[in-house]
């Protein structure tokens, strides 16, 4: 399409020229020449043009892609959340930070690959169960940090819990056998005010709450006071 409608144009220019340079007498022996020359030169650059154009934008898509989304489980990579963490200085939220639970041990058992599709399976449930508008990222390998836009402490606290349950009532199927995974939780909210990564590092305090409190289990920075506050069962 773009190659003829570039042809077309570029004939009617042509035409137009001969016009104007030539007088009518010549003018029924230049104009065809004219047009096959224009035709002949102009059809195969703009194929030729066109395609690399179009190989241009599709490389840039897969660029951007790569660095937004993280290639083994889709959500968005650390780099591309703290883009977008700082296009909104001011967001309001809750900031979850999520580790999987003796992640060890499902890849010492089952290999690297089992780990692998587990690490994708709970990257999807916890895509699946949050709001369109929160972000989840693959903070590092078996790690997630979650943002749950405009939620105040108790909202993000029941998400939170959403989510810990999803994981623990989603077991995957492996190899013929059935493999339950679970997940600690640190929560912590960021106010206006708050820069992301202190939110992030009281959601890290939070989750080693969790993890040392029994693990599959969430905790919430406090607002106030200084323990992080249980939330969720143990395991
Ligand atoms: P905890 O309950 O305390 O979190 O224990 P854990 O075993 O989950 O924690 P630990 O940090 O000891 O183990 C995390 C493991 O995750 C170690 C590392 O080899 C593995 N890992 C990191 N990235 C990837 C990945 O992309 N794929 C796989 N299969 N494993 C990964
Ligand atoms: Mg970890
Ligand atoms: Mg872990």
């Amino acid at each position: 399409m773009f190659s003829v409608v570039v042809t077309v144009i570029s004939m009617v220019c042509a035409v137009a020229l001969n016009y104007l340079i030539f007088p009518d007498a010549i003018l029924s022996r230049t104009v065809p020449g004219t047009i096959i020359i224009v035709t002949l030169v102009s059809f195969p650059t703009c194929v030729f043009v066109g395609a690399k154009i179009r190989e241009n934008v599709r490389l840039s898509e897969e660029l951007r892609r790569l660095v937004e989304r993280d290639r083994l489980t889709d959500v968005a990579t650390r780099d591309f959340f703290f883009t977008r963490m700082a296009q909104e200085p001011e967001a309001y939220g809750i900031s979850l930070m999520i580790d999987i639970d003796f992640f060890k041990r499902v890849n010492d058992t089952y290999g690297h690959l089992t780990g692998d599709r587990v690490i994708s399976h709970v990257a999807q449930l916890l895509q699946e169960t949050v709001r369109s508008n929160d972000i989840v990222c693959r903070f590092g390998g078996e790690e997630f940090v979650v943002f749950l836009a405009d939620a105040d402490h108790d909202v993000g606290a029941a998400m939170a819990e959403r989510l810990r349950a999803r994981v623990a009532n989603s077991p995957i199927d492996e190899a013929g056998t059935t493999l339950g995974v679970t997940v600690s939780i640190g929560g912590s909210l960021k106010a206006a005010t708050d820069h992301i990564e202190v939110a992030i590092q009281r959601a890290d305090d939070a989750l080693y709450r969790a993890k040392s409190g029994g693990r599959n289990q969430v905790r919430m920075f406090p607002v106030t006071g200084e323990r992080p506050v249980a939330v969720g069962e143990s395991a």
